[in-house]
């Protein structure tokens, strides 16, 4: 496994991280959760992503169990906060109280005492940018946050954060949390060139577009048992990554994996890392196999022929 920088912060993260929405603590059983965990902390990933809002809390809980027999210096935790956690009108957003609150009890979910990554989940355009940004600050300096992330934030709010640290002296944003996948590129006009600029390090979510990139989906073919698309609870983020067209580059990919003897899984991640300014591909798991299968992305170069070629097939 190779480690990247987190943008231009001291701290190594993982090629390929852990992630845990729509897994752990609800569809995948918590013993197979630890199983993943486990078989990823061993193949060497150190960066486990969770949030606050997953299943309403459930994930962080088996994340932090899970990752309680290891060493707490050895591995990289991120969790989120900004959704809805209760029925109040201040149990969401990114207020200086629900901020506040959340992290703690988050640290009590995960059993840990502090975060390395703590992320807002969205843009909340209620609470003044300041007051976030304040909050954020405060909790590093009480030490129950190492670094401040955002997650899905568009260019011109992450560049409105940089300046009001930049302004006020508070601690820099170190982290964006975007979706980024072969499917979804929108972060390559502005946010990537804004990040390398400013020293912030991409992590990003759904890098195999939830399981549509490995090749396991075939077009006009029955889906596979026991995938997130057969979950009527997980699969209504899935249709535009499944429709025909998606499926047919898939297809092509094959080709090109075959070509480098890697699967299209390996691919898809390697193709992530061809930029410098991703620190890790947040992958997720329901099985340990998968996990074994998705480390191997990690030192996969792709050759600039290879590279034009997916360009071709993206277009
Ligand atoms: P992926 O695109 O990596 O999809 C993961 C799913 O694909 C797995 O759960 C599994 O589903 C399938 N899969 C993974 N590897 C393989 C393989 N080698 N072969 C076959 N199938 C495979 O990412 P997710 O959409 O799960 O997102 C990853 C993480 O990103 C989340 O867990 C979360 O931590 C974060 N995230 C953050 C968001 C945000 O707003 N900040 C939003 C969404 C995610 P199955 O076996 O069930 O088919």
């Amino acid at each position: 496994m190779k480690y990247r920088r987190l943008g231009k912060a001291g701290i190594k993260v993982s090629e390929i991280g852990l992630g845990s929405w729509l897994t752990y603590g609800g569809s995948v059983e918590n013993s197979n959760a630890e199983a993943i965990v486990d078989r990823a902390y061993e193949l060497g990933i150190n960066f486990f992503d969770t949030a606050n809002a997953y299943y309403n809390g459930a994930a962080e809980e088996v994340v932090g169990k899970a990752l309680s027999k290891y060493p707490r210096h050895s591995y990289v935790l991120a969790t989120k906060v900004f959704f809805p956690m209760g029925e109040g009108p201040n149990d969401n957003g990114l207020s200086r109280k629900h901020i506040m609150e959340q992290c703690d009890a988050s640290l009590k979910r995960l059993g840990v005492d502090y975060i390395d990554m703590y992320q807002c989940h969205r843009y909340d355009p209620e609470t003044p940018l300041e007051e976030t940004l304040r909050a954020l600050d405060d909790l590093v300096s009480q030490g129950k946050i190492l670094y401040a992330g955002v997650s899905e934030w568009s260019a011109v709010q992450l560049n409105d954060a940089v300046r009001l640290s930049q302004k006020y002296n508070l601690d820099q944003i170190a982290s964006n949390q975007p979706l980024y996948n072969m499917f979804h590129r929108d972060i390559e006009k502005e946010i990537i060139p804004l990040s390398e600029q400013e020293g912030i390090g991409q992590v990003v979510f759904s890098p195999l577009a939830q399981g549509a990139l490995t090749g396991k989906y075939k077009p006009g073919a029955p889906l596979p048992e026991g995938s997130r698309a057969t979950d009527p609870k997980s699969n209504m983020w899935m249709e535009y990554v499944l429709r025909e067209e998606q499926l047919q580059k898939v297809e092509k990919l094959k080709v090109i994996a075959e070509r480098n003897e890697i699967s299209v899984a390996q691919l898809a991640l390697a193709w992530i890392l061809r930029l410098d300014n991703i620190s890790s591909c947040i992958v997720g798991a329901s099985r340990p196999d998968q996990v074994n299968e998705n480390v191997k992305a990690s030192g996969v170069e792709l050759s600039v022929e290879d590279l034009q070629e997916i360009e071709d097939i993206l277009a």
